[in-house]
């Protein structure tokens, strides 16, 4: 998954292109700036790699999350729905804009699982967050389903999953609105980053302005722009947005040695007849980020990411344990352990997700999670396979 892999002589020339200039901020000093707009190019790029009409970089995934939700009108005191398995930066999105993230169950697909969805939704509830997690993505034909029967927003969070497709359309372009992240570690990479996109004009248009402190970006004056609505500062910085550019033009090439790799490393495991693995939704085809795998039981489990270290295959995971992948060990979230005090709203809201979720619980338990690599040569690749089923026979 890591972009960063990749990196060359093109992402160097994109940055070098901002630096001759010196304006490493987007907007304002255009006569100074040789004619690049690093970040204006990117969002040119990332709406037609994603067929969207419309795209907005930010400085971070977690930006891009709470840009698309301040967009989609939501706030203080609504519910947005997102699943048990995710990183921490969904629910604080979610709470950075005064609403309250409602935990609800995943299913083999390890994304949210539909029928608790719509057990989960209330009269508060205003969007459900799928979040493709691990290169794969949630049944979003039953997700929109009850989004159109409830009148919600659908966010998808493709942080994870950049370059798989559902239905023959790019994860995050399916639903009202869909965010990526260019972090470090992410298959796009700009060092920290993230993006939006929507076909909505009425989104983008609040989006540029509200991640740019409320500039409407009429005219060319800065100073002399007004503000019809509150925003902050999520911009990205040209030199981000530079290497951004250089990354995004090769996410088809990122995906081919992904889907390689993965495929080499599933067909291995395929004869061993207790693996099993993660269920993508009809009409669905996974980025290829991670192989994730079930074993038949939370022990053995346990016992084949042991066995897989112990063979010396790294990178892979077991979330269930994660401090920051899954809801068990949020204790800051479910103990509501702020700095400042959170609202009564939110103080309220939050108890609802002090249950267990037995369903998720099996899922995870089962779950083996292997990151799939850029800079494997062939050979490193096999020999992982075989390394793979060995540690993981050693175990049944
Ligand atoms: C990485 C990630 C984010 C947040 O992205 P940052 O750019 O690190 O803020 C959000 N959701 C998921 C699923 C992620 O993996």
């Amino acid at each position: 998954m890591p972009g960063f892999e990749l990196f060359g002589a093109e992402e160097k020339k994109e940055v070098q292109d901002v630096l001759d200039n010196g304006v490493l901020m987007r907007y304002g000093f255009d006569p100074m700036r040789n004619g690049h707009h690093k970040a204006l190019e990117l969002e040119r790029d990332l709406a037609k790699r994603m067929q969207t009409k419309y795209a907005q970089v930010v400085s971070s995934g977690t930006a891009a999350l709470t840009v698309a939700l301040a967009s989609a009108g939501i706030g203080s005191g609504d519910e947005v729905i997102m699943p048990t398995f995710t990183f921490v930066a969904s629910f604080e999105a979610i709470l950075s804009v005064g609403a309250i993230p409602v935990l609800c169950d995943i299913d083999d697909t390890l994304t949210l699982a539909p029928e608790a969805v719509e057990n989960a939704v209330t009269p508060k509830t205003k969007a459900i967050m799928p979040v493709h997690m691990c290169g794969s993505m949630a049944d979003l034909k039953a997700l929109k389903a009850i989004c159109d029967k409830h009148h919600l927003i659908l966010l998808e969070d493709a942080c994870q999953a950049i370059g798989g497709t559902y239905e023959g359309k790019p994860l995050g372009s399916y639903g009202d609105l869909g965010c990526f992240s260019f972090d470090f570690v992410k298959t796009v990479t700009c060092g920290e980053g993230g993006g939006l996109i929507t076909n909505s004009k009425e989104f983008a248009d609040r989006a540029h302005k509200y991640q740019d402190h409320g500039h409407d970006h009429v005219g060319n004056d800065r100073g002399a722009e007004t503000h019809p609505f509150l925003g902050y500062n999520y911009r990205l910085s040209e030199l981000h947005a530079a290497v951004g550019i250089a990354q995004l033009r090769k996410l088809d090439h990122t995906i081919e040695i992904q889907k390689k790799n993965y495929t080499i490393l599933r067909n291995a495991l395929t004869s061993i007849p207790e693996v099993t693995f993660r269920r993508v939704p009809e009409n669905g085809v996974e980025s290829y980020a991670f192989l994730n795998i079930f074993l038949p039981t939370e022990h053995l489990a346990r016992k084949a990411h042991k066995a897989l270290g112990g063979h010396g295959v790294d990178a892979c995971f077991y979330w269930f344990d994660n401090n920051w992948h899954y809801y068990k060990k949020w204790e800051h979230l479910l103990e509501q352990k702020s700095l400042g005090s959170l609202s009564s709203e939110i103080q309220i809201g939050l108890k609802k997700n002090n249950t267990s979720f037995d369903t998720s619980d099996v899922w995870m338990g089962r779950t083996v999670s292997c990151l799939i690599k850029l800079g494997w040569t062939e050979d490193e690749v096999t020999t992982r396979a075989s390394k793979m089923v060995e540690a993981i026979q050693s175990i049944l």
